[in-house]
């Protein structure tokens, strides 16, 4: 066996890195759920990009939009301007996703990442509201620029940023698990106490389903208060639906299944359904207070990403009932293998949650993620760990993934919990 050559990442790249680095390998080519090493070993992902690549590696379809793009020349830079692409996306994103659900939002482009758009709807929220607070919650995740992370409640990527992150409240995020919900009413008594120091916030930013908070899944029924809590306290409800949109809770946007409105939505990862980095800030037209060149930046239309984006939606959304219904039947496929391990296994060994495509398998011994991610890989197959001590094995396969393919993985991944 030849041994891959990682030296100049260990000498030259940072220490900073943290994705995949239990993958000792060089990745070079993937297709569909599939990714090959430099010495050609196979793998399956059940990674999908964190999540930015719900149809899978080279989708035929978007592969051949884009070469048929840049093959006459279509423009390739990436000012947010008025070009045919971004008119062509913004058509499709109207007509396939917005209109039929009834959801008024305008459309900004904030940057290429998730964190710039997360940023935007910040700023934006406090620009309507003249009030400096976000609420957010324990565990979440929303970037790691500054503004991102004053409402990210990981104490370790907090730290480095080494100013005190201000303006952002911590609550606990929907604790159904532990059978203590603390529900609203001791966060409405602070709201109501000014003496509590919580004067009213401009917005409270929430993820449906924490992706690197360890798979935690917010109820509807605790997602439709929360709304209400905001309408009654007139906060803005931003739902960060940058891992969790783009089908990847089984409809287009996560929050749909409660069937809440929020005020702001951040899309990003999975838009492009390329990989290439874009994203969205959506809000309802009363929020519009931008002024021209108020909030821009070089990288704000990515036209090959729209490009590709477009060609998704209308490839797997003109007919969302039928992609929503193919993710909920593969996500039953993983529940189903899930509960086989959970039951293999004594007392609370093992546990797990989740909805659609993604789900998080939880050890009591939080050690036991990781030796179960380098056995998985060993065996052929990519997972990651997520939760603040990457004590969560997290499941996120390509939307786009055969039941055949996803049975392999799980048999992979019961394998690897069996031998761990
Ligand atoms: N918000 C959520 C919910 C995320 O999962 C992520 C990334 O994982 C981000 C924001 C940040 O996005 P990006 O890494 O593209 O800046």
């Amino acid at each position: 066996i030849t041994q891959p050559d990682l030296s100049v990442f260990e000498t030259l790249e940072s220490e900073v890195r943290s994705y995949c680095r239990g993958w000792p390998t060089v990745f070079d080519r993937a297709r569909g759920s599939r990714m090959y090493d430099e010495d050609g070993h196979e793998y399956l992902d059940f990674f999908a990009g964190a999540g930015s690549l719900n149809y899978g590696h080279n989708n035929p379809v978007l592969k051949r939009a884009l070469i048929d793009y840049l093959e006459r020349d279509g423009v390739t830079h990436g000012l947010d301007m008025s070009t045919a692409a971004k008119r062509n996306f913004l058509e499709s994103f109207q007509n396939i996703i917005l209109r039929p659900r009834d959801l008024p939002y305008k459309v900004m482009f904030p940057g290429p990442t998730g964190t710039n758009a997360v940023e935007s709807a910040l700023k934006l929220a406090r620009k309507v509201k003249g009030r400096e607070s976000i609420v957010s919650f324990t565990n979440a995740f929303h970037g790691m620029s500054l503004g991102a992370l004053a409402v990210t409640g990981n104490a370790f990527k907090r730290a480095g940023a080494g100013i005190p992150l201000v303006h952002g409240t911590p609550m606990p995020f929907d604790n159904y698990l532990d059978g203590q919900t603390p529900d609203f009413i001791w966060f409405e008594r602070l709201l109501e106490d000014s003496g509590s120091g919580l004067n009213t916030p401009a917005a409270v930013i929430v993820e449906t389903v924490q992706g690197e908070g360890g798979i935690n899944v917010a109820r509807a029924e605790w997602l439709r208060k929360l709304a209400d809590v905001c309408k009654r306290w007139d906060m803005l409800l931003i739902v960060d639906d940058i891992q969790m949109g783009c089908g990847r809770t089984g409809a287009f946007f996560s929050f749909e299944e409660a069937g809440i409105t929020p005020d702001i939505v951040t899309v990003s990862k999975s838009i492009s359904g390329y990989g290439l980095p874009m994203s969205l800030c959506l809000f309802k037209p009363e929020l519009d207070v931008w002024e021209p060149g108020e909030h821009n930046g070089t990288f704000r239309g990515n036209n090959p990403a729209f490009v590709t984006a477009a060609a998704a939606l209308e490839t797997y959304w003109t007919d969302g009932a039928a992609m929503e219904k193919q993710t909920l039947a593969r996500g039953e496929q993983i529940d189903q293998a899930l509960r086989a391990l959970r039951d293999e296994f004594p007392g609370d060994t093992v546990e797990y949650r989740g909805r659609g495509l993604v789900w998080g398998l939880e050890f009591r011994d939080k050690e036991r993620a990781g030796k179960v991610a380098k056995r998985a890989f060993e065996l052929g197959l990519l997972i990651e760990t997520s939760g603040p001590e990457s004590e969560v094995v997290k499941l996120l396969p390509a939307l786009t993934i055969t039941p055949e393919e996803l049975e392999e993985g799980l048999r992979t991944l019961t394998r690897a919990v069996r031998e761990t």
